[in-house]
């Protein structure tokens, strides 16, 4: 076993910052690098050492590989940990770092690979008994092919991006005299995106839910899951609020669906940590959507309800260490992204600067954010704040904790997604344990209606604008009705 000393971190924003803070719990230095749109950013400031990469386009920067590799070198980093996104599931990138003796904090290049095309996945974990979506994934990708496959699957169906991912082109196609149309525009925003456009067809499942495993392997042969996660509220196939345990969620269903996770992960010798992502209809049953094989923007759910540290296991996992068995889980963990967006113009990103900012601090509370107040929510990247997690011992409880702090969350600049969330955390389906990803397309206009704090947000957003001195008052001004 070698023990790693300097942790270089392929990303930015909020989970450089989550890697950082295990990584100095640990007495391992750590390593920012940064584009010229980052260099004021909080984790620049946290990590031990911060190497400048290139411009604000990721192209240039966070996904320039060879500024990487260089910085590495320059460092001395004994180990890379990529985040999310980015390089995170680029198995030439990890590769590269293979080759130089640094350590990738992820799985082997082969697992990423045989994981990182949709296609190929689901034929190699229907080898090992794993149920996949009726669908077509094969190799003749004419449209008369497609038209005749649709045809047997039955619509509605999903036409997917086989290299795909944050729900980028994948379309509903509902009869088939849209299916040309939808299957063009997803190969074209599909070759935009990831520069392959094979596309594979899967049965819509009517009103699924979404239920994902933490699956967590070492070098030994062995492969654990780290139990559940329900990511069933999305918009637009991303996720909103994810929660764990999963309501309304049988034991003997749980049992199913954790060794077929297993199964899937056994089936590319998986090292280190990984999600693997299901769809689950409305009589129990179940299919394998796709594995993530990097550290899921939703790992701290099962933190909390495990207290388990999953970057502390993804180093140790990479050290050479044996897993744990699996824990059990104590209590309910609910996590809410909070964006800089505008629910009620389209969601469309609102950037510019943060002028304030407030969280609630409290037991059972966690904020995962990369900003302080004056940073800039920049359009080169996600215009993620922070993600906010809430831990109680029943899920009522924990609902009640989470609309309470986001009542009292204040972001004072940009117009956020926090009245929208605080809705949604508090609609009556919510609450029941109702959930579907069609939950809040369905409910959309209720929760945009009752969005009474925007009227307030938007006024102190355009007196940030006009940057106007911040006084405490602020806070107490119905703000958090
Ligand atoms: P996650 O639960 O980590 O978001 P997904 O499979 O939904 O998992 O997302 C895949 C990746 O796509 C994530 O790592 C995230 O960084 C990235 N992503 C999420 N939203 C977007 C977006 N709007 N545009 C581009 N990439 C995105
Ligand atoms: P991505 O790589 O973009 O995350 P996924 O295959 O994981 O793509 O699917 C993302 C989301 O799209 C799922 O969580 C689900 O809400 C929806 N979805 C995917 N496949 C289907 C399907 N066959 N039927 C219904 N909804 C689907
Ligand atoms: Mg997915």
């Amino acid at each position: 076993m070698s023990h790693i000393k300097k942790i270089l971190i392929a990303n930015r924003g909020e989970i450089a910052v989550r890697v950082i803070r295990t990584a100095k719990r640990l007495g391992i230095k750590t390593v920012a690098v940064y584009s010229d749109a980052d260099q004021d950013s909080l984790y620049v400031k946290l990590a031990d050492e911060a190497i400048h990469i290139g411009p604000p386009e990721p192209r240039l920067s966070y996904l320039n590989q060879e500024m990487i590799l260089k910085a590495c070198e320059d460092s001395g980093a004994d180990a890379v940990h990529p985040g999310y996104g980015f390089l995170s599931e680029n198995a030439e990138f990890a590769e590269k770092l293979s080759v130089k003796g640094i350590k990738f904090l992820g799985p082997k290049p082969s697992s990423i690979r045989a994981m990182g095309d949709k296609i190929g996945s689901r034929l190699l974990v229907a080898k090992f008994d794993v149920p996949i979506v009726p669908g077509y994934e094969g190799e003749d990708q004419s449209m008369d092919r497609f038209k005749k496959e649709a045809d047997k699957i039955g619509y509605p169906i999903m036409a997917k991006a086989s290299a795909g991912g944050g729900g980028k082109g994948m379309r509903r196609v509902e009869s088939a005299s849209e299916l040309e149309e939808m299957i063009l525009s997803a190969k074209r925003e599909a070759l935009s995106a990831f520069g392959d456009d094979r596309i594979l067809l899967e049965k819509y499942i009517s009103n699924p839910r979404h239920v994902e495993f933490q699956i967590f392997g070492d070098q030994h042969g062995n492969v654990i899951h780290l139990h559940e996660r329900d990511c069933s509220l999305q918009r637009r196939h991303q996720k909103v609020i994810e929660e764990t345990p999963a309501p309304h969620y049988p034991a003997s269903l749980k049992e199913q669906m954790a060794k077929a996770a297993v199964q899937a992960a056994k089936s590319v010798s998986y090292e280190g940590a990984g999600t693997v992502e299901f769809i689950l209809g409305e009589k129990g049953e179940f299919y394998f959507l796709e594995m993530n094989t990097r550290l899921q923007v939703e790992h701290p759910v099962t933190e909390m309800t495990t207290g388990l540290d999953l970057v502390e296991l993804q180093i140790r996992v990479a050290e050479g260490g044996k897993l744990p068995e699996t824990p059990e889980q104590t209590g309910h963990a609910i996590e809410v992204r909070i964006y800089a967006e505008d629910p009620s113009n389209g969601f469309l990103p609102s950037i510019g600067k943060v002028h304030a900012l407030q969280f609630p601090t409290g037991e059972g509370v966690r904020v995962d954010s990369g900003i302080v107040s004056g940073s800039e929510i920049s359009l080169y990247y996600d215009p993620m704040i922070a993600k906010l997690i809430v831990w109680d011992e029943t899920r009522t409880k924990a609902i009640d904790k989470l609309v309470q702090v986001l009542k009292e969350t204040i972001v004072f600049g940009p117009i956020t997604n926090i009245s929208f969330l605080k809705n949604l955390a508090d609609a009556k389906g919510f609450r029941e344990g109702k959930v579907s990803t069609h939950f809040i397309a369905g409910n959309e206009e209720e929760l945009l209606r009752q969005n009474v704090s925007f009227p307030v947000r938007l006024a102190l957003a355009g007196l940030a604008g006009a940057e106007t001195k911040i006084t405490d008052p602020w806070v107490s001004s119905g703000e958090s009705a």
